[in-house]
């Protein structure tokens, strides 16, 4: 595959395939325009489609380009909040409709996945790690309320000796796995997701940014070359979405997360540190997070940044985060280092919403996108086809904005986020 235009990562290296989409050139018409193509914008538009909607979705970029192409790949049950926490916030009964949806959230994942023969190495099981003693009083609670009040038994408890030697770490004291959330090539579900978008019609366009939009009744969407008449607009622009819609931009941060991929490593090194070939993550405020790939290599996330450029040294940035859990990989080689941009909120929920003259968006995933942006796509289209009664359960969940709107809201949470860093290494 050429992958031109995409960051240069493990993913768009083995990239299973090739799609190519002209951008938008000159005055077209839609029932619905889809900007940003994404899990959300993708998913979007083929949950409309398959409702038979005329939808056109524009790319800025290149489809998957965005978090969507290059994420830690763990696509995990429950929200980006503890189901606790959700329901002192917004009630118990708020919180069990989230937490369903939530568990919808990774079956749809699976169920297209294997309804458009998506080949994106999907896998099973993903274990927390706890570094502290308080992590395993954590995981017990958690284990046993979900047990308790939503029959959910598919997360269990592991004890320490376990978690060592199912991660091949010595670091860790306590662990728990849930056989429910899975983990899988993130760039590679993206181009599936698109390619089953396009056989069913849908009209897509990529290196076609979106500059400006507006309008009554309908909405005229314009790129540099073109423009789309639309009954209907949907955000699915996530981090990047800039000063295109100031109404929505406060809601949310940007902010910058990376991953390194190790040469393949031999089976002795294999079924030391992931015997069962496991999503692997940590309980640190910044968590790191691995899982292997097809051809052996260790992906590893961790470590985050807060301004618009990425580290010089991306490899040597997310090594010292592997070698605190893994230091008996520190003579391997190193052979892809990568960036990427997602959007947080405040209470890391995300911001679901619909704004005057049919504008809808979903955004602010928090680093919790896999599934509940691919859910976000049958919501919105739910929605739009007018029954907005489960897209309003995440819609009604509150998203302040951030204090200093969109042109200070960097310093305070910066500070914030370096504060719960420092935190961690305490
Ligand atoms: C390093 C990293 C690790 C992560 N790990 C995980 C993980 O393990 N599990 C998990 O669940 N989540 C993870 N996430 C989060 C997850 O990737 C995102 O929540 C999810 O991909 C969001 O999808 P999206 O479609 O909303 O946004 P994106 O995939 O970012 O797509 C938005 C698209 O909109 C386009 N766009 C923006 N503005 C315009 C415009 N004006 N005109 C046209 N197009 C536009 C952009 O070019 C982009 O392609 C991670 C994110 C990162 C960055």
């Amino acid at each position: 595959m050429s992958t031109y235009g995409h960051v240069a990562s493990y993913y768009a290296a083995t990239a299973n395939m090739d799609i190519d989409f002209p951008p938008l050139h000159g005055n077209t018409r839609a029932d619905v325009c889809v900007i940003g193509g994404g899990y959300t914008g993708l998913s979007t538009a083929l949950h409309l489609r398959e409702r038979g909607y005329d939808v056109v979705l524009l790319e800025a970029e290149r489809i998957g380009w965005g978090a969507s192409g290059r994420n830690g790949g763990q696509v995990g049950t429950g929200q980006r909040r503890p189901q606790k926490e959700l329901e002192e916030r917004l009630g118990k009964g708020h919180a069990r409709l989230l937490w369903d949806l939530s568990l919808e959230g990774v079956a749809l994942v699976g169920e297209l996945i294997k309804r458009h023969g998506i080949d994106c190495d999907l896998s099973p099981g993903v274990m927390h790690l706890g570094w502290k003693a308080r992590d395993a009083e954590w995981f017990r609670s958690e284990v046993e309320h979900l047990r308790e009040v939503y029959d959910y038994d598919r997360l269990r408890v592991v004890p320490q000796e376990e978690a060592r030697a199912l991660s091949g770490s010595e670091v860790f004291v306590a662990g728990m796995i849930d056989e429910g959330s899975t983990h899988l090539h993130p760039l590679n579900y993206a181009l599936g997701l698109a390619a089953a978008a396009q056989r069913a019609g849908v009209r897509m366009h990529e290196s076609s940014r979106v500059t400006a939009y507006g309008g009554n009744n309908r909405v005229r969407v314009r790129t540099a070359q073109g423009e789309v008449d639309a009954g209907y607009v949907v955000l699915a622009c996530n981090a990047y979405l800039g000063g295109l819609e100031p109404r929505v931009a406060g809601q949310i941060l940007p902010i910058n997360n990376f991953i390194l991929a190790t040469e393949p490593l031999d089976d002795e090194t294999i079924a030391q540190i992931n015997p069962r070939n496991l999503g692997m993550q940590d309980s640190r405020f910044v968590i790191n997070y691995w899982r292997l790939s097809r051809d052996r290599r260790l992906l590893f996330g961790g470590g985050e940044t807060y301004s618009r450029r990425f580290p010089a040294d991306i490899r040597g940035f997310v090594r010292k985060h592997m070698l605190a859990i893994y230091p008996q990989l520190a003579g391997r080689r190193i052979d892809y280092g990568w960036g990427g941009t997602l959007a947080i909120t405040l209470n890391r929920m995300p911001a679901f919403g619909r704004l005057p003259h049919n504008i809808f968006y979903a955004l602010g995933y928090s680093g919790h996108g896999i599934s509940i942006a691919t859910l976000a796509g049958k919501l919105l289209a739910e929605a739009i086809a007018g029954s907005a009664e489960r897209f309003d359960v995440m819609a009604k969940i509150p998203t302040p904005k951030f204090p200093g709107g969109t042109l200070f809201r960097h310093p305070g949470l910066v500070a914030g986020m370096l504060w719960y860093g420092l935190r961690d290494r305490l």
